[in-house]
């Protein structure tokens, strides 16, 4: 079944889309359906804005990526992003731009993947636009959230000798994006690979569906720990190290045998001839969280589950490097993944 866009009508397909929506969140007054939404948070709150916006061809392909799945990921990311903060995300507007191949049943596809985030992580839809695009689709979500004034953390906190923890695994996410560009370029007919995911969902779900670690913010909230500095990997560790390093003013030390990775994403490296350090280094969309606590929070944070020391900050002098197994340093670069950096 299709039912072109321009049958509902702009606000026709939003009244659509936003049908039966329920506020959660106390700071939630008004939503959907008046010139703004109305929100009202206690004074004892610091708010938290984050805003992201995804581009087809750029940021995402709809070729491998489902639209109830892309639309689960693009509120997530925001959330994410609230989560690094170490606030809690309470609401998004969502606004869309939509090209005439996209049908009404499309984006409800889109919107259940959206609604489906929101319910998971207890956030409300308080509004958003949609207008017709000349190609593609682009969404942009903006997630509004809060957090106590005296705990919000930043990334210019770090100070020598404080730890550099780093949350779940890494590389699993550029992981599961190789292994769908491989089955992409299997289905066009441009390489000779039976295309064969099994014993690799978790490199699938990494990178079509990541989940924000907003059970990492309660293990430290409950153990009273606020990181010294803090963000989520999503352009790669070597690029948000250098992030946090710059932004405090130090350096650091990481040591290679204590980056997590997946069995799976090791497998997988090996399968593409990839080195593996490198993959979990700049890979990209983990949606972990890299913190830093002070030394004397050693024993609590070693003793957290989903949770691994990585390394120290040191002086700024001494600069940012990887400590390879045998004893080398490596400086660190950031390959993140950048697509206005690329020339393509
Ligand atoms: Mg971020």
């Amino acid at each position: 079944m299709r039912t072109e866009i321009a049958t509902l009508g702009e606000f026709g397909l939003i009244d659509r889309l936003t049908e039966g929506i329920k506020l959660e969140n106390e700071s939630s007054k008004y939503g959907v359906g008046d010139d703004a939404a109305v929100l009202s948070y206690p004074s004892e709150k610091q708010i938290l804005v984050t805003t992201d916006l995804l581009m087809e061809g750029v940021h995402f392909d709809l070729t491998y990526v489902p639209l109830k799945h892309l639309g689960y990921k693009s509120a997530v990311v925001n959330f994410s992003d609230i989560y690094a903060m170490n606030g809690t995300p309470r609401q998004i507007t969502v606004s869309l731009g939509v090209s005439k191949r996209f049908s009404v049943e499309d984006m409800d596809e889109l919107y259940a993947g959206i609604r489906l985030a929101c319910q998971q992580y207890n956030v409300d839809i308080v509004g958003g636009d949609t207008t017709s695009s000349l190609t593609g689709l682009t969404i942009s979500i903006t997630c509004i959230g809060d957090a106590d004034k005296d705990k919000v953390v930043y990334r210019n906190g770090a100070k020598e000798t404080d730890l550099i923890c780093v949350s779940g695994d890494l590389g699993g996410a550029y992981m599961g994006l190789q292994l769908l560009e491989r089955e992409k370029s299997v289905l066009k007919g441009e390489k000779d690979v039976q295309p064969d995911f099994t014993g690799k969902e978790y490199l699938l779900e990494r990178q079509l569906k990541p989940e924000a670690r907003k059970d990492i913010i309660e293990k430290l909230a409950a153990a009273n720990i606020i990181p010294t500095s803090m963000m989520d990997v999503s352009d790669g560790l070597s690029s948000e190290l250098m992030h946090i390093c710059k932004q405090s003013n130090a350096g650091c030390r990481v040591y290679e045998e204590h980056i997590p990775i997946d069995y799976q994403t090791a497998v997988m490296a090996e399968e593409f001839n990839m080195n593996l350090t490198t993959c979990a280094m700049n890979g990209g969309e983990d949606y972990e969280l890299l913190f830093t606590v002070p030394i004397a929070e050693h024993e609590k944070v070693s003793q957290m589950e989903g949770i691994r020391l990585i390394g120290h900050i040191t002086k700024p002098e001494l600069g940012c490097a990887l400590v390879t197994r045998d004893g080398q340093e490596f400086e660190l670069k950031a390959q993140g993944w950048n697509p206005l950096k690329e020339d393509k």
